[in-house]
């Protein structure tokens, strides 16, 4: 039988960065759900359609043919045979991502290829329903969080070392704004799985939690 780690928690907790220390350390694959439902906006918004939608959402993802390849390690995710890794890290697909991923067949074609990945592999994956509704019977769920101004302090610092200009308090009204849509939609909301240890990562630098989550993974094996 596959291994199989859940890592859920809202937007900006450090998930993905955690996530691929934690599969590299243990020689696992690092599935990232979260591009699955921004290649599926970016497709929405390529299609010209709105986040109101959802009798158009709902039927043309049944035409959006979304995979995943690992390459030198790395994740990468592919829109109908275009490599979109970049693409959908924009702003504008993440706010789409997170609009048309309350859709209920959306989420049951992406759930259907993430069950399907860890059936065969040893998984780390990340999202917001992988202990509740992906992989219920993960060998580890852990429930990753950090307070929405350190985790738009963390934002800031990523864009304006990028150079892009930005104001910290309208970064920390949108997660705040995100992670209401994320935990209250009707389908798969984001919630800890009553079986997922909390690790609040506000105080914690990503090495400590990386260990932290590595040592929870050996524990379950004594
Ligand atoms: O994690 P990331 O910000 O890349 O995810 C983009 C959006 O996709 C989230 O805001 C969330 O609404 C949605 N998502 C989801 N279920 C997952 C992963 C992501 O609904 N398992």
């Amino acid at each position: 039988m596959s291994k199989k780690i859940a890592i859920d928690g809202p937007a900006g907790a450090g998930k993905s960065t955690i996530a691929k220390m934690v599969a590299k350390e243990l020689g696992f694959i690092y599935v990232d759900t979260g591009a699955m439902y921004r290649a599926m906006a970016l497709y929405m918004l390529n299609n010209g359609i709105d986040a109101s939608e959802s009798e158009k959402i709902s039927a043309t993802c049944q035409t959006a043919d979304i995979t995943i390849r690992h390459e030198n390690g790395a994740q990468k995710v592919y829109l109908n045979g275009e490599d979109v890794t970049e693409l959908v890290r924009k702003e504008e697909v993440g706010k789409m991502a997170s609009a048309s991923s309350v859709n209920g067949d959306v989420r049951k074609k992406l759930v259907e290829l993430q069950q399907k990945l860890a059936e065969t592999t040893d998984v780390v994956m990340d999202g917001r329903d992988i202990g509740t509704v992906v992989l219920p019977n993960a060998d580890l769920k852990v429930f990753l969080t950090a307070s929405s101004r350190v985790r738009a302090e963390r934002r800031f610092k990523e864009l304006t070392e990028k150079g892009t200009e930005c104001d910290i308090d309208v970064i920390e009204k949108d997660i705040i704004e995100r992670d209401y849509r994320d935990s209250h939609r009707e389908i798969s909301p984001l919630k800890q799985a009553d079986d997922a240890v909390l690790v609040d990562s506000s105080y914690m630098t990503i090495d400590e939690v990386a260990e932290k989550i590595i040592s929870l993974y050996k524990d379950t094996k004594k």
